[in-house]
């Protein structure tokens, strides 16, 4: 089949530079297939070229979000007054009362609330590993939204009761790797755009298990593990030591928060190459610690993404989470003055640098700077297109592009967004999506659905869920979780 040319006419492009400077620059790009083929001042479009008007239109690459529990749709909302203990039993638990169908919606969800606001490609840490058929429903819900995803099998504790709260204390029955071989032989998933990885956060169990499961992992061909790194000391040291003394440490690792790092681990991460991805809400409301990315003792900015951890808790948007991080790293920069009656000659940090760590930043953190993370030719057309003139972007967008898009822009000025070549958002409004798409992993749902009819179905599936939910004692449960986890009740107290 002959590619598909689509030409973006006469838009303002940010171009990255060789020196992650950002550039605004106008001119016209081509989409062969799934590949960005040529950026000119002016190109004549062939008879066959779908030809989009971009005036006043910004474009820019696509956005990265390196962590993301995709699946958590129908706990939308529930978490907003909860810290990360609170949430165990909420929100990260009630995976095992999912069903596959559950999770394929919550999933599905999940990737359209990513699609919708600028995610082209998101790390999936899909801890929701209660069966073979619950991955397999949840990378069929990824392959039908058309989004780009690094799909991370996970290593999850399972429920094995409620009440009183027990978890299966068999971590790692042989289906777990035996259901990642039978994916990894699937694998190209979606002609490579669904990738798979690993998520692994049970780095209590012993060395030769760990090592022995990495090594069983890498051989599969998984190129991306990524595992949570909180830092509030109720999760024992730090994994980027123990993963190096295990040998383990390297370019695959991806550390989600890393909110506990200190000098020595900032050291292994820069020497290793292995990278961490900060999600400023879940951070800052959960306890985790303060956000790294941005810190001016690790200096770790280079080797950083930005995550959204649970759109359960927050909005699944890339620039909110900049936002914040941009901010609350220059207050804190700022306060450090203060405290000594001064003030800062210059501000901490630009928008730019913020609108790098959702991009290119992003695509090095995943080994992926080659084909994602800026406008290039050769590199997959991953792309939003900003509506220059809306209520929000306007003057600032003609002044300064970079700066209207992560402090300017909402979700409802992206007019367009493109993954992989194709069109999943035009006219501000997410396509239709073909529910059949995916059903060489798991054939539960089929038809072309609107985004209308897909939100009822969440609904329906939400009001059943809550009912699940709402008979668990989660005070109880929460107890059960501290004692599965050996999290010392004594150290979580009222005030300080
Ligand atoms: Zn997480």
């Amino acid at each position: 089949m002959a590619a598909h040319f689509t030409l973006l006419q006469g838009g303002t492009l940010l171009i990255h530079g060789g020196d992650n400077h950002v550039k605004a620059v106008k001119a016209d790009l081509l989409i062969e297939g799934n590949i960005i083929s040529k950026i000119e001042a002016k190109i004549t479009p062939s008879a066959n070229t779908q030809v989009i008007d971009c005036t006043d239109k910004i474009i820019s690459p696509g956005f990265i979000d390196t962590h993301h529990h995709l699946w958590q749709t129908l706990l939308k909302g529930r978490h907003a007054n909860e810290t990360l203990i609170d949430y165990f039993p909420s929100g990260f638990f009630p995976s095992s009362l999912h069903s596959p169908a559950d999770m394929f919606w919550g999933e599905l969800g999940g990737c359209l609330e990513c699609l919708d606001v600028g995610t082209t490609t998101v790390v999936d840490h899909a801890n929701l590993n209660c069966s073979p058929e619950h991955n397999k429903a949840a990378i069929a819900a990824t392959i039908s939204s058309g989004i780009r995803s690094v799909f991370c099998y996970s290593v999850t504790p399972r429920v094995e009761s409620w009440e009183p709260f027990q978890l299966n204390q068999d971590l790692l029955p042989p289906w777990v790797l035996g259901t990642l071989e039978e994916l990894a032989a699937k694998t190209p998933i979606a002609g490579g755009r669904v990738q798979l990885g690993f998520g692994f956060d049970s780095t209590y169990l012993p060395k030769e298990m760990i090592v022995a499961t990495f090594e069983k992992v890498k051989s599969l061909g998984i190129k991306l593990i990524t595992t949570h790194y909180v830092g509030n000391g109720h999760f024992g040291g730090s994994p980027v030591e123990l993963y190096h003394n295990y040998g383990l440490l390297d370019s695959s690792i991806l550390f989600s928060h890393a909110t506990g790092a200190n000098a020595n681990d900032a050291k292994l991460l820069l020497q290793t190459n292995s990278h961490v991805s900060t999600t400023p809400s879940t951070e800052m409301q959960m306890g985790h610690g303060q956000p790294v990315a941005f810190s001016s003792d690790l200096k770790i900015e280079s080797h950083c993404g930005v995550g959204v951890d649970c759109h359960s808790n927050n909005s699944a948007s890339i620039i909110s989470e900049l936002r914040l991080l941009l901010q609350s790293a220059r207050s804190s920069h700022t306060q450090k003055f203060a405290e000594v009656g001064k003030t800062p000659k210059k501000v901490y940090k630009t928008v730019e640098e913020a609108f790098n760590l959702g991009t290119i930043g992003g695509a090095r953190a995943i080994n992926m700077e080659d084909k994602l993370g800026s406008l290039k030719v050769g590199k997959f057309a991953d792309i939003l297109v900003w509506d220059a003139m809306s209520s929000g972007m306007v003057c600032a967008s003609q002044l300064d592009p970079v700066a209207a898009v992560v402090l300017h822009s909402s979700p409802a000025d992206l007019e367009m967004v493109i993954v992989d070549g194709v069109v999943k958002k035009s006219e501000w409004m997410l396509k239709d999506v073909d529910l059949s798409v995916g059903r060489e992993m798991w054939s539960g749902e089929e038809g072309v659905k609107s985004w209308r009819d897909m939100a009822k179905e969440l609904v329906k599936r939400r009001t059943a869920m809550q009912e699940k939910v709402d008979k668990i004692d989660m005070e109880a449960a929460k107890k059960g979780v501290m004692k599965a986890f050996y999290i010392d009740e004594s150290t979580i107290v009222d005030e300080i």
